[in-house]
C-alpha cells in the first residue's frame, strides 16, 4: 500500500509518499531532507498530535487558561482528549507546566499549563 502526504515539518510542504508492506515501511520517496523522512515514516505507521485547548479558570486574574498535551498523543486519541478537557475549571493561581489532567483519555500523557495565572 501506498500512501501520499503532506509533509508538515517546514513550509515547503513536500509531497511524501510511503510504502507500506504488513505494517512494515518499505520505501519513502518526494522528502526533501531527513526531517520528513522521519516524519512521513512515523506519519503512516504511528501519527501523532500535540493537543492544544483551554480550560477555564475560577478566581483568576484572567477566566480561560491554555493547556497542551506534555507529548505527543496517538491521533485517534485526539476527540477523547477534548471531551476530557470540557467542564474542566482550575482554581488559581496556576503555574506554567502545573499539571491539569493527569493520564488524558488513558492516554499515559499528561495536560499541561501552558501559561501562569494569579489569582484575582
Ligand atoms: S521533507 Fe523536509 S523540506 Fe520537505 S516539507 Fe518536510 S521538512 Fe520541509
Amino acid at each position: 500500500m501506498i500512501t501520499t502526504l503532506t509533509c508538515i515539518v517546514c513550509p515547503m510542504g513536500c509531497s511524501v509518499s510511503v510504502a507500506l508492506e504488513n505494517g512494515i515501511v518499505t520505501e519513502v520517496a518526494g522528502y526533501s531532507c531527513a526531517r520528513g523522512k522521519k516524519y512521513a515514516e512515523k506519519e503512516v505507521v504511528d501519527p501523532r498530535r500535540i493537543v492544544t485547548s483551554i480550560v477555564r479558570v475560577v478566581d483568576g486574574e484572567i477566566p480561560i487558561l491554555s493547556v497542551k498535551t506534555k507529548e505527543s498523543i496517538k491521533k485517534d486519541k485526539i476527540f477523547d482528549c477534548i471531551a476530557s478537557l470540557k467542564g474542566i475549571a482550575v482554581s488559581a493561581p496556576v503555574k506554567i507546566g502545573d499539571v491539569i489532567v493527569k493520564n488524558v483519555a488513558g492516554t499515559d500523557v499528561d495536560v499541561i499549563a501552558t501559561k501562569s495565572i494569579d489569582a484575582a
